[in-house]
């Protein structure tokens, strides 16, 4: 039995399972693979205290500082798929997908999420060249540049307005004649020459060499096909949280993400918090994984001494 485990292997578990190991608590971190999401980044540049590493760096880095903690108060389990919690008698029962069973009094889930992928031809193909789903890690290498940018809620709004500080031209295309995004940050973005928004259309494919460098849509009220030339497609339409196992145990928002106190990252399920691109959290960093996860590790360690 552990007094707490660990969900994920991304910055938020890996932050997590250092300061609960440094605490002595009797912990086990849990996960499919260490790294995360931006594993596959060929450059960070906002990982605090490193002006420039990569996503495997990263995820290398963030192994090695679990790793070190490995023993009597920190189990690694490496490769475990999770598929379900359950509780019974103030102990949840937590199940992967090889059939194992893990006992514990409290759990932090810090399974992240994953992008929701550009349905086109050649979409797959062109992915980290050319194709982006990160504009504030990678709009930077696209200074000066027309870029496009896939989508029509905020995060594509907010996505065009960083873009716009140093692209020479944003265009944004949305699958509807109506944005998602609030009005007025759709109507700030409109006052600017250097963005445009082409609506009703449905994404056919991408073209490129050994980079992307045109977009096929067809205009839906017409059916006329346009090709657009670029070097740089930023897709914004949405992320799956990695939630659907916890749906019968927690609250979950609209969006599939885990409803937290933003103050503890507590959910609204006694005895498990939640930290990281999983949670209802605003704004999803690689820093902000770690911070929602340290602090969660606070309150956990707190209701641990007062229940015990
Ligand atoms: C391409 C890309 C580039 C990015 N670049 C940057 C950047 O430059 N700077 C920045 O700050 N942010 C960047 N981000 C965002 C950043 O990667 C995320 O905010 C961060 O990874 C979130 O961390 P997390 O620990 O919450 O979740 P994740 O990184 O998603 O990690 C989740 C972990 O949980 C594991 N897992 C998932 N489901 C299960 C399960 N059922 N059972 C067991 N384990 C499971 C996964 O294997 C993974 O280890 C980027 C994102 C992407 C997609």
């Amino acid at each position: 039995m552990y007094e707490l485990i660990i969900l994920g292997g991304g910055p938020a578990g890996s932050a997590a399972a250092v300061y609960s190991a440094r605490k002595q608590l009797k912990t086990a971190i849990i996960t499919s693979e260490f790294g995360g999401q931006s594993i596959v980044s060929e450059l960070i540049y906002n990982w605090i205290g490193t002006p420039e590493i990569s996503g495997a760096n990263l995820s290398a880095n963030l192994k090695k500082h679990v790793e070190y903690y490995k023993g009597p108060f920190l189990d690694i389990i490496e490769g475990e798929k999770i598929i379900s919690i359950t509780k019974n008698n103030n102990v949840f029962i937590i199940k992967s997908e090889s059939g194992k069973e893990y006992n514990s009094k409290t759990v932090l889930i810090a399974t992240g999420s994953s992008r929701r992928k550009l349905e086109a031809i050649n979409a797959d193909k062109y992915e980290h060249k050319g194709i982006t789903y990160c504009a504030s890690c990678d709009g930077p290498l696209f200074g000066g540049a027309d870029v496009l940018v896939i989508g029509g809620g905020n995060a594509a709004f907010e996505s065009s307005a960083q873009l716009l500080a140093y692209c020479k031209s944003v265009t944004l295309i949305h699958r509807s004649d109506k944005f998602r995004a609030d009005e007025i940050t759709v109507n700030k973005l409109l006052e600017n020459p250097k963005f445009k928004t082409i609506t009703n259309a449905e994404i056919l494919r991408v073209d490129g060499e050994q980079f992307v460098n045109s977009l096929t849509y067809k205009d839906k009220n017409t059916e006329e096909e346009h090709t657009l030339n670029s070097n740089g497609i930023f897709i914004e339409i949405g992320q799956i949280p990695n939630t659907s196992f916890v749906k019968d145990i927690l609250k979950l928002d609209e969006n599939n993400k885990i409803i937290v106190d933003p103050m503890t990252q507590a959910s609204t399920t006694e005895g498990i918090w939640s930290a990281g691109d999983c949670t209802n959290g605003h704004y999803h960093q690689n820093n902000i994984a770690v911070g929602d996860a340290v602090k969660a590790i606070e309150d956990i360690y707190i209701w641990i001494q007062r229940n015990k």
